[in-house]
């Protein structure tokens, strides 16, 4: 089930990011983010705000072409050990399974952001947060939470 939880308009791109820093900041028990919608419509955006909340240095450049990327985090009080950001718009479920996705799921110390989630849905574990990111225009996008449950 979706339920719908808020939606938010951004009217540049450091808003969708900081959106992503926010959302690093009351994270609580959500482990899988998945980040829905078209191309340039501002995952890879949100994400890096919310990565670099989580004090991840460095470039931040799109998991892309290497589908998935992993970021070691530091010492922080939700205890969490990885970040893994991936983009799966070139492949689909079963090339995420071979990259070890069940045990990075259950590991409850990992979180998760997933672009392109329609195109591994069957192995996005229930509880987990959906945004559908939505381009208004050249600088507006419309971002809507739903929690699955
Ligand atoms: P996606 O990962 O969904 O393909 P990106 O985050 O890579 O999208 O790209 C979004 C592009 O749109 C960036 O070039 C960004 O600067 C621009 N942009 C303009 N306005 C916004 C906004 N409100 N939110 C996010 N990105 C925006
Ligand atoms: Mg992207």
């Amino acid at each position: 089930m979706k339920k719908e939880i808020k939606k938010i308009i951004t009217k540049n791109a450091g808003e969708t990011m900081a959106l992503g820093k926010k959302l690093a900041k009351e994270i609580g028990e959500v482990r899988i983010i998945c980040l829905n919608g078209e191309l340039g419509a501002g995952k890879t955006t949100f994400s890096q705000g919310f990565l670099r909340s989580l004090g991840i240095k460095g470039a931040l450049t799109s998991p892309t072409f290497v589908v998935m990327k992993q970021y070691l985090l530091g010492k922080n009080i939700f205890n969490l050990k990885n970040i893994y950001h991936l983009d799966t718009y070139r492949v689909e479920s079963e090339d995420v399974i071979n990259l070890g996705w069940k045990e990075i799921v259950e590991n409850k110390n990992n979180i998760i952001l997933v672009e392109w989630p329609e195109k591994i849905e069957k192995i996005i574990p229930d509880k987990s947060l959906w945004l559908d990111f939505k381009w208004l225009d050249k600088d507006k996008r419309e971002i809507t939470f739903y929690e699955i449950c």
